[in-house]
């Protein structure tokens, strides 16, 4: 994704919420651009000491719901945020490096189908992230 259309997604998820585009939100935007990687929202609110830390978990939220970015929840500690890459997709969490992957899970949205008839009402949506050990760290233990 490049860099502009990557700001003008996450202003346009913010504007589409009915936020506005304060100037604290412009340099939360920017920041969360800036990073290639994952994040946590106290990373963030520790760049950005001028923002308000319940600006930034309220607007952290808003791109979550717009589907702009992606909170993964780890089994210990706060959750990760990562920039969303691809429409439709899953996680897979490293417990021990914590690194997060984007993957698709072609199971998982065949096993929905007849998940939706014991599920009393519509499901509309879904969250499934794994939480692995990867192969790095797989092969850095095996030769330990
Ligand atoms: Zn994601
Ligand atoms: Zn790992
Ligand atoms: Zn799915």
């Amino acid at each position: 994704m490049k860099p502009e259309s990557m700001q003008a997604d996450l202003i346009a998820a913010l504007q589409d919420q009915g936020l506005r585009i304060t100037k604290a939100r412009k340099a939360l935007v920017l920041e969360i651009e800036s990073r290639s990687g994952t994040f946590t929202a106290e990373e963030i609110s520790e760049s950005l000491p001028e923002v308000g830390r319940a600006t930034v978990f309220r607007t952290l939220k808003v791109l979550v719901d717009g589907g702009t970015i992606c909170r993964v929840n780890t089994p210990l500690g706060a959750p990760i945020y990562t920039r969303a890459r691809v429409e439709h997709h899953h996680h897979t969490y490293c417990v021990n490096c914590a690194d997060v992957q984007e993957i698709r899970l072609s199971n998982v949205e065949l096993m929905l189908e007849p998940l939706g008839r014991e599920v009393k009402g519509q499901i509309v949506g879904h969250s499934v992230d794994l939480f692995i050990i990867c192969d790095r760290c797989v092969d850095a233990v095996s030769q330990a």
